[in-house]
């Protein structure tokens, strides 16, 4: 929770409420395990401030903020007594995503999240990606093998996943998704150049995406120095991204087959991948081999 000069998150979110009409923040909601302090916030933030408030907070096994004793999100709990003591339901939004692993154990129970929904709460289930400091234990993410058509290694995560997809019209319903091919899954589900992956801060420049943080093929600029034309010219040295975004990355294996080792092939084939990179991890062994660069002057040519 950000604090300076004798002012905390509360006066922020008040100012840039009255400034722009609505604001809201990210949290894991530690601080709000006091309920003292949760009726504190909302009462200053309904007292001072008549615009919207959105609050969202991540709730998982990572952030250890769930109490299996008693099966509910205490700081959630205190922050719904404090909404409902000044009547501030319309006013304040609370909204939480929690990441599943493909360990139901540790992944906080769905009748948790239906519990909270009831309670005007909006709750959404992601599966956990495994990057930053997750890459650790990035045996926990939802995988499918990319050449099968297996999804057990989803684990509870198939139905959630398969309903998703159902709603974005993705497939038609479970009977495809289970014959569904894994790379097709993949394909489908790829958000290369689309938000989360997209445009990322790391360090001292931005990268192109999460998955390519810190290599300086995929660097678009030093953090300050990002304008239209950086952007411009990063892309057109790179027309393999423009090829990735459109075809996903299982496309272009296809495309471009003729440029890539068999031995890549094999092997990138023969990988397991997580929901959630959706062939990043694919892209990723391609750029390590060279042949992302290959393809990029293929594709340079071709364009
Ligand atoms: S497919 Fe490649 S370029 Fe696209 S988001 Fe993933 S790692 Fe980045």
């Amino acid at each position: 929770m950000w604090q300076g000069d004798g002012m905390d998150l509360l006066h922020l979110l008040i100012s840039a409420g009255k400034q722009h009409g609505r604001t809201g923040f990210v949290s894991n909601g530690y601080v709000f395990e006091k309920t003292d302090y949760a009726h504190e916030f909302i009462r200053g933030y309904v007292d001072e401030c008549g615009q919207p408030l959105l609050m969202m907070f991540s709730v998982d096994f990572i952030h250890e903020n769930y109490d299996a004793a008693t099966d509910s999100i205490p700081f959630l709990d205190s922050l719904l007594s404090a909404r409902a003591a000044y009547a501030a339901e319309k006013q304040v939004a609370l909204s939480l995503i929690s990441h599943w692993t493909n360990r139901p154990e540790i992944n906080i129970p769905l009748h948790v999240f239906r519990n909270y929904e009831q309670q005007g709460v909006q709750c959404k289930i992601d599966d956990f990606m495994a990057w930053g400091s997750g890459s650790e234990i990035a045996d926990l993410s939802c995988y499918v093998e990319v050449s099968s058509r297996d999804k057990t290694s989803l684990g509870p995560y198939a139905d959630l996943l398969a309903r998703q997809m159902v709603l974005q019209d993705k497939i038609t319903g479970e009977e495809e998704f289970r014959e569904l091919p894994n790379a097709e899954l993949l394909r489908r589900l790829s958000v290369c150049g689309r938000a989360p992956n997209f445009l990322i801060s790391w360090d001292r420049d931005y990268y192109y995406c999460i998955p390519h943080m810190g290599h300086d093929w995929l660097a678009v600029s030093e953090i300050g120095g990002l304008t239209p034309d950086s952007w411009e010219s990063f892309h057109s040295a790179r027309p393999v991204l423009g090829e990735i975004h459109k075809l996903s990355i299982f496309g272009v294996l296809e495309k471009y087959r003729a440029v890539i080792p068999e031995r890549v092939l094999d092997e990138v084939y023969a990988m397991r991948e997580s929901i959630r990179f959706a062939g990043c991890s694919i892209c990723l062994r391609l750029h390590r081999e060279g042949v992302l660069e290959e393809i990029n002057q293929r594709a340079g040519d071709e364009l």
